[in-house]
């Protein structure tokens, strides 16, 4: 599914809590500086401070709403993480009204018969398990919201599994059911949950995928935002459980 996503205004975001997933740099960074644009107040949440502290102090000087910085490495962090999370959320904004499961490792791209266990099972840990407990542990901030939204992040490789690409494609199939299972549970609730795949992006995970492609070819993320302020925006109520494409 890609819809053509409505206009959208300087408030289209105005006054939402929005907590993005590897907001330090690719998408996940430029999704906190457009939400952050509309009017959303932003949670960047990463694992490296200082590239965080650098999307903090570009949305400031651009005079949007003060956004908050959480750092947590997905790879080892446990549920009792995930409730210090929510419980520092519920003490700073009371409700959260979205939540961009952005971050992800892309893992090595070689055979499943030569694929490292201990890189399986990081990539596991921050693309499927993460989303699950972070989904698990903010549910309570998110039924807090009139409209709150779930956005998961799902690949090309994820819809249908490709050689070399193991554990990320994988997981990226296991993230599309797990927002599909989240949906279908939270069917009766004002919360909607749906998944955007970015398609091919100019990003370093791209970069890292591809290392001979050459860059300019391809969409930048500022070039597909429009999804991404569609899905977290009130135009949005009545999708639900679906995959959109980006491009
Ligand atoms: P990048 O590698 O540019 O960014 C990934 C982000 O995730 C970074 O902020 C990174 O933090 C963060 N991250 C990775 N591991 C962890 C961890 N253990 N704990 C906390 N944060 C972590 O990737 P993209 O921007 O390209 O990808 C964004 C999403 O889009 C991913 O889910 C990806 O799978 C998906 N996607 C991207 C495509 C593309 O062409 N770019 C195509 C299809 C899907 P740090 O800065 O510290 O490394």
């Amino acid at each position: 599914m890609s819809p053509t996503p409505p206009s959208t205004t300087p408030n289209t975001l105005a006054n939402k809590i929005i907590l993005i997933t590897g907001a330090s740099g690719g998408i996940g960074r430029c999704a906190a500086l457009t939400f952050a644009q509309l009017g959303a107040s932003v949670i960047l949440l990463g694992r490296n401070l200082k590239k965080l502290e650098a999307v903090y102090d570009t949305i400031e000087a651009a005079g949007g709403p003060q956004p908050a910085i959480y750092e947590l490495n997905l790879q080892t962090a446990t549920p009792h993480h995930y409730e210090n999370l929510a419980a520092a959320m519920e003490a700073e904004f009371g409700r959260i009204d979205g939540v961009l499961h952005n971050a992800a490792e892309l893992g090595k791209l070689t055979s499943l018969r030569q694929y490292s266990p201990e890189v399986w099972q990081r990539v596991m840990q921050v693309n499927v398990t993460a989303p699950f407990l972070l989904t698990r542990a903010l549910l309570p901030l998110l039924q807090k919201s009139s409209a709150g939204r779930l956005v998961f992040t799902g690949s090309g490789v994820g819809r249908k599994g490709r050689a070399y690409w193991g554990a990320y494609a994988v997981s990226k199939a296991a993230t599309e059911n797990l927002m599909q299972v989240w949906a279908d549970e939270l069917e009766d609730t004002p919360i909607r949950v749906n998944s955007i795949n970015p398609g091919a992006t100019r990003t370093a995970m791209r970069a890292g995928a591809y290392p001979a492609e050459n860059p300019l070819i391809l969409k930048t993320p500022e070039d597909i935002m429009p999804t991404y302020v569609y899905l977290f925006s009130d135009s949005s109520g009545l999708v639900h459980g679906q995959q959109l494409d980006a491009q």
